[in-house]
């Protein structure tokens, strides 16, 4: 399974894979911005699972 998740600075999707998620902090692959990835589906940036 893989996450789709929303950089909150460029607004672009995109797939991480959930171990990366269990670290929490994910780097954009396109602006390099590091942002966090709540373990709350609500307040995270998941966008969906797939
Ligand atoms: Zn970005």
């Amino acid at each position: 399974m893989m996450l789709v998740v929303i950089c909150p600075k460029c607004k672009n999707k995109q797939k991480t894979n959930p171990k990366v998620v269990a670290s929490s902090i994910k780097t954009c692959v396109y602006c390099g911005h590091r942002f966090k990835i709540h373990s709350n589906q609500k307040k995270s940036r998941i966008v969906k699972k797939i």
